[in-house]
């Protein structure tokens, strides 16, 4: 049985937003930093697993919510092609721990297009914790989130969590997981679309 649209939310980063990408391009781009791999990127806070200077850490970061669009942070693979199919039969919720709304809000406008942005709801919370009582008031009872410890505390509530596969979350959970978008169609709107096949990677 497929989750109907209608019913599942989304975070941003790490699961619409290839955030890793982005960090590890910046640490090499304007710090000379270029020995992150994303393997080693095994904690959701960076610092506690790369060796790298935490103020660096800390500015990549400051740019990443302050201005995703100059950081030139990427949606994930197929992300925007599931998106906008989803788009089609429900309106999209994104819910993030992000502490500023505009920001990610004219990023999301900027990769999904007009129509597509025009059709969404989101939420910028601030805080990690939290986010079960959002997911609620939407009406939503699945959510994708590439935390553990958020998605650990979804199911406490009652939502069903999608645990967005990434290297910090491995192994912190027993959780249903999403490998990537396509995975995320497929859940959705059933069987793999052609389309989707080697378009993109
Ligand atoms: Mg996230």
């Amino acid at each position: 049985m497929n989750i109907h649209p209608s019913l599942i939310g989304f975070d941003i980063d790490g699961v619409v937003a290839d955030t890793m990408e982005a960090f590890i391009r910046i640490a090499g781009e304007d710090y000379g930093v270029y020995t992150i791999s994303p393997e080693d990127i095994t904690h959701f806070m960076v610092e506690d697993c790369l060796d790298i200077d935490p103020t660096i850490i800390d500015e990549i970061f400051t740019l990443l919510l302050d201005d995703p669009l100059k950081a030139g942070l990427k949606p994930m693979p197929y992300a925007t092609v599931v998106l906008n199919e989803l788009s089609h039969v429900a309106p999209l919720t994104f819910v993030t721990a992000r502490p500023q709304r505009e920001p990610i809000d004219k990023w999301l406008r900027e990769v999904l297009g007009k129509s597509v942005y025009k059709k969404t709801r989101l939420v910028a919370m601030g805080e990690h914790d939290g986010k079960a009582d959002y997911i609620k008031k939407f009406g939503l009872k699945y959510f994708v989130d590439d935390r553990a410890q958020t998605c650990i505390m979804l199911d406490q509530e009652g939502i069903t969590p999608y645990v967005f596969s990434q290297p910090w979350n491995r192994g912190r959970h027993e959780l249903e997981t999403v490998k990537d978008w396509r995975g995320i169609r497929a859940l959705c709107l059933g069987a793999e679309d052609f389309r989707l096949r080697d378009q993109q990677e």
